[in-house]
């Protein structure tokens, strides 16, 4: 989509902080985080939330999980911890109408969110 922001950064056409990248996906730092580790996943495909996904999307669901187990373990949060979000809709607070994943961490989390 062409006014897309996270399609723009996907397409390396706004800066961004890529730390993770594959031809479906990518994954950069939150510009706002709010912890000490605050990474996006996003697919590369336009796409608003999950249940945008048609069966073809299989490929770029195991993409994204494969890019959570990689920051994961690159980031050694797999003792620690850490807490996967995804906004979605207006009662979720979604901002960016572009799927995305928060992956937050390496700090210790509140429970309930707001
Ligand atoms: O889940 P939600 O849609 O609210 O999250 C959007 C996220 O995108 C925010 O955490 C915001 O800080 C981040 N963002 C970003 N880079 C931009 C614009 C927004 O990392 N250029």
């Amino acid at each position: 989509m062409n006014d897309c922001l996270f399609c723009k950064i996907a397409a390396g056409n706004i800066p961004a902080k890529i730390v993770y990248e594959t031809d479906l996906c990518c994954a950069f730092e939150d510009i706002t985080p709010v912890a000490p580790l605050h990474i996006l996943i996003i697919p590369k495909k336009h796409m608003e939330n999950l249940h945008s996904m048609d069966e073809n999307d299989s490929p770029i669901r195991e993409a994204l999980f494969s890019a959570i187990s990689h920051l994961v373990e690159k980031n050694h949060l797999t003792q620690s911890g850490y807490r996967l979000v995804i906004n979605s809709g207006d009662d979720g607070q979604q901002s960016v109408p572009h799927l995305h994943i928060h992956l937050i961490g390496k700090r210790s989390l509140q429970w309930p969110p707001g």
